[in-house]
């Protein structure tokens, strides 16, 4: 099969003939039809994050092995089976769940096998999904997709999950002022699912106009550039002076974590899901004084994804991909993202 891999990080993905591997017991083969690119594929092929005070947080201090295959976003066709396996058969069209953990530690035994102590998720701990094939060692992880476009459904299983959970962690009440930052593959998501399950004024806010004019088309109420204008003061007057009632970060920088705090209302709730980096000063009475609620959110459970592809399968949302690339174009797809010339999202058609 042939697989791009992270060989070495910040050096050019590897296009590599590895040997296909056998699905054995409960595994399952998956030829893979779409692969989404993430910007977490991104932070992965760089080494890291950027930590406090400059400090860099490197993901082999956190348990990432090179050389690895990326890819977490994957949809496709079962191929072969392992004996054990039931219900799926060859050519069964599947979304695969990509975020295993190790099934004993107390995240995993309450459901919350994304937060797993010791993660072994597909495309970042093991191999994953820029390739013709993968070896998904459950069929548990596995999602039936009753439509062809596995295109728009692989980055369901992460920037859609994502997205949804830090929605419905954000419980907005109707009429909130939900305050979206960030208007790539996760926050053009994020618009689409705050339309469907909440009834919130959606503003989002972006650096470029091209995101924004996506934003709006899937449904945001308002949008602000905020290289262009001040955001918060945007922000304010646009949420009744007092400022908003909920921020989703999917940035998550030290200038973007540093309006979003600025704009909340008292009693408003901040959730940090972007990984681009640094840190926050934090002026600690108003913490108390204003109550505020500063909240993460990672990924998501694997029946949060069983509603959400629910949702995709009754139109409700859908993934915005603007560009297709073939394996061996690996690495001008990451540069293509990391200059900002993707809307959205783009796949990998293997
Ligand atoms: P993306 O590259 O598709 O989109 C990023 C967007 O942010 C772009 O529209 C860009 O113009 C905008 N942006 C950049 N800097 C900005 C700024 N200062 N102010 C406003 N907007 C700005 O990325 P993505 O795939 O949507 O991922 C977003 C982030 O979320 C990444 O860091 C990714 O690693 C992370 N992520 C987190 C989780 C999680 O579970 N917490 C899951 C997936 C991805």
């Amino acid at each position: 099969m042939i697989s791009a891999r992270i060989v070495k990080t910040n050096s050019p993905l590897k296009v590599e003939n590895l040997e296909q591997p056998k699905p054995i017991h409960s595994q399952v083969l998956v030829r893979v039809k779409a692969a989404g690119i993430c910007h977490s594929d991104l932070h992965l092929w760089e080494g890291g994050y950027l930590g406090a005070g400059g400090k860099f947080m490197k993901v082999e201090d956190r348990g990432v092995r090179f050389p690895l295959t990326p890819g977490h976003e994957i949809a496709g066709t079962v191929e072969e089976t392992g004996e054990a396996v039931e219900y799926f058969q060859k050519g069964d069209k599947v979304l695969v769940y990509p975020w295993i953990g190790d099934q004993i530690c107390l995240s995993c035994k309450s459901g919350d096998e994304h937060l797993c102590d010791s993660p072994k998720t597909l495309g970042i701990y093991q191999d994953g999904g820029y390739s013709d094939f993968i070896l998904v060692p459950h069929y548990k992880y596995l999602l039936k997709l009753d439509q062809n476009d596995f295109d728009s459904a692989a980055s369901l299983a992460c920037s859609g999950l994502t997205s949804y959970t830090a929605i419905k962690k954000a419980s907005a009440s109707p009429g909130d002022n939900l305050v979206i930052i960030g208007a790539g593959g996760l926050g053009l998501m994020a618009v689409q699912v705050a339309k469907k399950i909440t009834n919130s004024n959606i503003i989002v806010v972006d650096v470029d106009n091209k995101k924004l004019d996506e934003a709006i088309k899937l449904g945001a109420d308002e949008v602000i550039n905020s290289k262009e204008v001040d955001p918060v003061k945007n922000i304010k007057d646009l949420s009744g002076g007092t400022g908003c009632e909920i921020v989703v970060d999917f940035v998550n920088n030290n200038i973007t974590s540093k309006f979003a705090i600025d704009s909340l209302r008292k009693r408003g709730k901040y959730i940090m899901v972007g990984l681009f980096g640094g840190s926050l000063e934090l002026n600690l009475p108003l913490v108390p004084l204003r109550a505020f609620n500063i909240t993460g959110a990672y990924t998501g459970r694997f029946t949060d994804l069983i509603e959400l592809v629910e949702l995709y399968k009754k139109g409700k949302i859908n993934s915005v991909v603007s560009k297709k690339y073939k394996i061996d174009d690996a690495n001008q797809a990451l540069e293509d993202l990391k200059n900002r010339k993707i809307i959205g999202r783009a796949v990998f058609n293997p």
